[in-house]
């Protein structure tokens, strides 16, 4: 019974593994880093802090107000007439896009 447990338990996190790689990879983004660094300094300096997040939630995921404004990924948007573009997105918010685009 505990060797099973154990063994899903090792199942489990043999599945999260690259999940988990892919997460670290993302939060290395220069884009992200640029935008976390942006709102680190305006909030050193006492300005007010805009959202980090620039997925346009409105166009994004027009049901669901989800966004905590903190940029963590990327997301790939189309823009006329650029084509796709990286834009930082916050967690729930790429979730969202994410759940849109299966
Ligand atoms: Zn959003
Ligand atoms: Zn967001």
């Amino acid at each position: 019974m505990a060797d099973a447990v154990g063994k899903a338990v090792a199942d489990i996190s043999e599945q999260l593994k690259p999940f988990a790689d892919s997460m670290r990879r993302i939060a290395a983004d220069p884009l992200v880093q640029a935008e976390v660094r942006r709102r680190q300094v305006m909030r050193a300096l006492g300005l007010p802090v805009p959202s980090g997040c620039h997925c346009s939630c409105a166009v994004a995921h027009p049901n669901t107000k989800v966004c905590d404004g903190e940029p963590v990924t990327t997301t790939s948007r189309h823009f006329e007439p650029f084509g796709a573009v990286q834009v930082p997105t916050c967690a729930p918010c790429a979730a969202e896009v994410m759940a849109q685009t299966q």
